[in-house]
C-alpha cells in the first residue's frame, strides 16, 4: 500500500481512505516488501509476543531479511530501538525501505554475517535469531549477553532444530513446535496446506 496513515502519527484518527496500520503485531505479510524470506504473519505474531518489547528497549534482529520482526518491535513503542543484521545486500536495502515506509526510519540495518557483525553492537534487551543460527553464534551470544536478556530463535531446518534441542537441554527455556496449515482449494472443495514446522526456542540468558 502506498498511502499509509500511521495511527500513532495521526493520533488514532485515520486520515483519508488509505489502509490503516494496525497496532498489534502480526501484520499481514503484504505490508512488507519481501522476496519470500519473511517470518510469516502468524509466526511473527507469536515471535513478537515472546520477544515482549518494553518501552526504551533495544532488539538485535539477526538475519533481518525484510526487517519485519525489527519493524514490529519498533512499532510497539515509539522509543524502542532495533539493530538489524543482514549479510545479503539487497535484503538489507529492502529492510531499510520497509522501515521508512512503515514510519520507523530509526531502524539501524547493519550489513554483515553473524556472529562477527555483532562485535561492536551496543548490548540488547532482547535478541531474535531468524537466520544465521549456528553453534558459534549461540556461543558468542552466551558469552556477550548480560544475564536476563530474552533470546528467541526460530529454526526451520533439521540441522538448526537439532542445535536448538541441544541448547535447550543445556540451558533450559521453552522449546515449541509451531505447526500451521491454512485451508486452500483442493479440486472443487478445500484441504489443509501445511507450512514447514517452525521450532522456536525462548530462553533468558
Ligand atoms: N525474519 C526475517 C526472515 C529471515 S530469513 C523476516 O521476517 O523477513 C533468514 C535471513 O537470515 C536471510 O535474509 C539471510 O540472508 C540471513 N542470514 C543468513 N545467514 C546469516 C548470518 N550468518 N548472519 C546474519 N544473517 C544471516
Amino acid at each position: 500500500p502506498d498511502d499509509i496513515a500511521h495511527p500513532v502519527a495521526v493520533g488514532l484518527e485515520i486520515a483519508g481512505d488509505g489502509p490503516a496500520l494496525p497496532r498489534a503485531p502480526g501484520l499481514p505479510d503484504t505490508w512488507f516488501e519481501h522476496d519470500g524470506q519473511i517470518t510469516k504473519q502468524v509466526v511473527r505474531a507469536m515471535t513478537l509476543a515472546a520477544l515482549a518489547p518494553m518501552p526504551g528497549e533495544r532488539l538485535w534482529d539477526i538475519g533481518t531479511g525484510s526487517g519485519s520482526i525489527a519493524i514490529e518491535w519498533l512499532l510497539a513503542y515509539p522509543d524502542t530501538q532495533a539493530l538489524a543484521f543482514e549479510p545479503h545486500r539487497e535484503r538489507a536495502a529492502r529492510a531499510r525501505r520497509n522501515a521508512h515506509r512503515l514510519g520507523v526510519d530509526w531502524l539501524e540495518v547493519i550489513e554483515g554475517s553473524a556472529p562477527a557483525v555483532l562485535d561492536d553492537a551496543p548490548l540488547p534487551d532482547a535478541v531474535f535469531i531468524g537466520g544465521g543460527l549456528s553453534q558459534a553464534l549461540l556461543e558468542t551470544l552466551w558469552q556477550r549477553l548480560p544475564a536476563g536478556v530474552r533470546l528467541v530463535a526460530n529454526a526451520v531446518t533439521l540441522e538448526s532444530e537439532a542445535l536448538l534441542a541441544h541448547w535447550q537441554q543445556q540451558m533450559g527455556g521453552e522449546l515449541l513446535r509451531l505447526e500451521l496449515a491454512s485451508a486452500v482449494p483442493l479440486g472443487t472443495r478445500r484441504g489443509w496446506q501445511a507450512s514447514y514446522p517452525i521450532v522456536q526456542w525462548r530462553v533468558r540468558r
